[in-house]
């Protein structure tokens, strides 16, 4: 018997106990006692019916929502794995923006030719460590370092080897120096600048010896020049406490003032100046 199908009894035993049973364990639809009036029975067997087709329509609207549930899990899984990939890609054109920002940013504040902090930086810099080191009471020391007859040495050798030199001398320059806090920036042409935070002049003294020492290890032929058979450089020192109602335009000054001296004096030398 197909286990869909509504039985409906009829039988002459009529205690309440015997019906209750034959329901349960037989699982019957109806149970008719004997005698039983045609009409009820007709009644029984139609409500049976609309029973049984209103079972067939559940199992089948059963079915359809199972289907329609594969259908959203599929679809949820499909839908899971696109926001995936647009995450994954919008990541990695969010890491790609960023990269091209911080490009942008050294861009801005990097020379070209040198690679190191170019004036805009150096202004920057200097402006901060300034006003920092006036609250704290300590010095901030300048060095501005220029290339001895440089002209002549790009008459001699062309511009390129002009670039390169300047590079080698840059790059040593930026050796020499220590700490963290230490800037080296190009403030023009063949000029650099460096900013000594929390340096007193006996330190920055060392520093520019240190310097000297190192660029003339470098060795590089300069046949033009009137100080050495090698290239060289001048420097302007000057440290000070800064003092409020000043600008850190006093210590370019005195640096740029002491740098004068130093080529005055007749080159590869430096110079302290102080106030
Ligand atoms: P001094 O010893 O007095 O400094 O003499 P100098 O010839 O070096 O004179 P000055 O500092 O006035 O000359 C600067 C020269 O530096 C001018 C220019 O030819 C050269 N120069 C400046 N910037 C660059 C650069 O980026 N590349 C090259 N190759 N040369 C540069
Ligand atoms: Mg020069
Ligand atoms: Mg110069």
């Amino acid at each position: 018997m197909s286990p869909t199908t509504l039985k409906i009894i009829l039988t002459g035993h009529a205690n309440l106990e015997a019906v209750g049973n034959a329901i349960k364990n037989a699982r019957l639809y109806r149970y008719v006692p004997k005698p039983w009036q045609s009409e009820d029975l007709k009644l029984t067997v139609v409500e049976a019916l609309h029973s049984y087709l209103q079972d067939q329509k559940l199992v089948e609207q059963r079915i359809q929502l199972e289907e329609l549930n594969k259908q959203l899990e599929i679809l949820t899984r499909d839908q899971a794995k696109i926001i995936a990939e647009r995450t994954a890609k919008l990541e990695k054109a969010n890491a790609k923006l960023k990269k091209a920002n911080q490009e942008l940013e050294q861009l801005a504040i990097l020379d070209p030719l040198l690679q190191i902090a170019n004036r805009r930086r150096f202004n920057e810099y200097l402006l901060k460590e300034w006003e920092r080191l006036c609250r704290e009471r300590r010095y901030l020391a300048l060095i501005f370092a220029d290339l001895d007859y440089f002209k002549q040495y790009n008459d001699e050798y062309q511009h390129q080897a002009g670039d390169h030199c300047l590079i080698a001398v840059s790059k040593t320059i930026q050796r020499s120096l220590r700490r963290p806090a230490d800037l080296l920036a190009r403030f023009g042409g063949e000029e650099l600048v460096i900013v000594l935070p929390n340096t007193n002049p006996e330190g920055a003294i060392k520093v520019a010896e240190r310097i000297q020492e190192e660029i003339a290890l470098l060795k590089i032929p300069h046949s033009r020049s009137q100080v050495s058979d090698y290239v060289t450089i001048s420097m302007g020192i000057t440290a000070m406490i800064p003092i409020k109602g000043c600008s850190p335009s006093t210590l370019i000054n005195i640096a740029d003032k002491a740098l004068y001296q130093a080529k005055n004096q007749g080159r590869n030398r430096f110079v302290l100046e102080v106030i």
